[in-house]
């Protein structure tokens, strides 16, 4: 038996994983979701190797690879052909690599995990936590579950609910700002024409980005295997993309110009206009994206965690990494701060802010420092961008470095994670 009961707020990545690793400490948990059900709607996004260690941890790491693509590398190429990106996961070690996902299979392998522990995960489905407050000896969240109102006091509470969250502390919030660009993305059949074992992107200036990620399978149809297609776009354009069928075939010209081959794959891939002239909506959809930075991320019975916590572009392609890493370090908090079911919440959070304080402050600086060079108006962004990356990508440091950042491991500016002190199984790990 345990007495200790946590809520979780969302059932994302974060949420999930938390959940999951909170159960294996024989605490309960109850898990607050406000979708009705878990259907998951985003682009594919890819899994590197540091989430990919928590997936380790977690035992979810092969079935995660039925369905996911391995991805060996990034490579990012300019219109003259030479490649802007060229970071590989074997610059890190030989047994690195990353993983491509739709949305739904990463959720899948999640809930599934978390259902072989139902006797201490209590999903709240179309539950929406709107509020909380803290005393000495318990958090009570307020909200709607099915409509109806709802109140109930917990030991600890973890706000896992994204980008948007309106529960994190605002006295935490440094900045929490809307990107001016975002993404259109779609999900199509894998691409032939390109390595489908590398995400490819390509690049003119900082006003043309398009990306294309080698995305696996869902779970209900395992042999079809997909990519995920984003175009980077200013977000006030975002509903304007593709409304017509002359666009898309200006669109697809545009690309021809530069990748031709890019071009004749897209046209087999992408849909004419529907019978009314209009790109079908649901083909493509919106991917919008915050800033936000806080001063702490727990404090006495408190914490926020993924999203919520640091939400970023996804240019690093870390956020989902980030989230899993997020919920481990969480866990070993708890195991350094718990004795029998007493928490020290000090110790507890002064002990999380060691393991994800730097490293997150650095994902945070270096994302915010590079977005504005693949996505943004300024006229000198790209041509900079190509400059210094081109000489880095010559160094072999450098070269190891930017490998080493996409893996996810950095934990500072010179400092990183070993893989396997993520990944290994520790005390509480019940092997369900
Ligand atoms: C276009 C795009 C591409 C990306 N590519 C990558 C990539 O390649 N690699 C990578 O690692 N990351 C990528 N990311 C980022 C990644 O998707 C996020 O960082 C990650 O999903 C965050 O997980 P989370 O659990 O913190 O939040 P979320 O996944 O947003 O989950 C939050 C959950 O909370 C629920 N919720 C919200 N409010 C409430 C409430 N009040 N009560 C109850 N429930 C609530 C929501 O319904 C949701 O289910 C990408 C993001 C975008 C937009």
């Amino acid at each position: 038996m345990t007495s200790l009961h946590f809520a979780v707020v969302g059932a994302g990545t974060a949420g999930i994983a938390t959940a999951i690793l909170l159960a294996k400490r024989n605490i309960q948990v109850t898990l607050f979701e406000k979708a009705p059900t878990l259907d998951p709607v985003g682009a594919g996004l890819l899994l590197q190797p540091a989430g990919l260690a928590v997936f380790e941890h977690l035992g979810i790491l092969d079935d995660a690879l039925k369905l996911g693509a391995r991805v060996n590398g990034l490579e990012g190429r300019l219109p003259n052909q030479q490649l802007l990106v060229n970071s590989h996961y074997h610059q890190v070690g030989a047994e690195y690599y990353g993983l491509g996902m739709h949305r739904s299979s990463l959720c899948h392998v999640l809930a599934s995990k978390a259902q072989s522990y139902s006797d201490l995960i209590h999903w709240q489905m179309d539950a929406e936590i709107q509020s909380y407050s803290e005393s000495k000896h318990e958090v009570r969240l307020k909200g709607l579950i099915s409509g109806q109102t709802y109140e109930a006091g917990f030991d600890g509470l973890i706000i896992a609910n994204g980008a948007r969250s309106t529960l994190r502390p605002q006295a935490w919030v440094k900045v929490d700002q809307a990107y001016p660009w975002g993404a259109k993305w779609t999900i199509v059949p894998e691409c032939s024409a390109l390595d489908p074992e590398i995400l490819h992107q390509f690049h003119q200036g900082s006003k043309l980005m398009l990306g294309i990620l080698p995305t696996g399978a869902i779970p209900s149809q395992p042999e079809q295997r997909l990519s995920s297609i984003f175009w980077s776009m200013p977000t006030p354009l975002l509903d304007h993309f593709l409304r017509r069928s002359q666009d898309r075939v200006q669109w697809l010209n545009h690309i021809a110009n530069q990748w031709p081959e890019v071009a004749t794959w897209l046209a087999s891939v992408i849909h004419q206009p529907n019978e009314h002239g209009v790109m079908q909506s649901r083909q493509w959809l919106s991917a919008q994206y915050r800033d936000v930075v806080m001063s702490k991320f727990g404090q006495a019975r408190v914490g926020v965690i993924g999203d919520a916590a640091h939400a970023m572009s996804p240019q690093l392609g870390q956020g989902a990494n980030m989230a899993l890493l997020d919920a481990w370090a969480l866990s070993q908090s708890i195991d350094f701060a718990r004795r029998h079911e007493q928490i020290d919440w000090g110790k507890l959070w002064q002990h999380y802010h060691q393991q994800r304080g730097s490293s997150t402050r650095f994902y945070q600086f270096l994302s915010r420092l590079i977005t504005p060079l693949y996505q943004s108006d300024l006229w000198w962004a790209g041509g900079l961008r190509d400059l210094s990356f081109g000489w880095m990508y010559k160094v072999p440091y450098f070269r190891k470095e930017m490998a080493l950042t996409v893996s996810g491991l950095k934990s500072g500016m010179f400092t990183q994670m070993q893989y396997q002190d993520i990944a290994r199984s520790d005390r509480h790990d019940l092997s369900t």
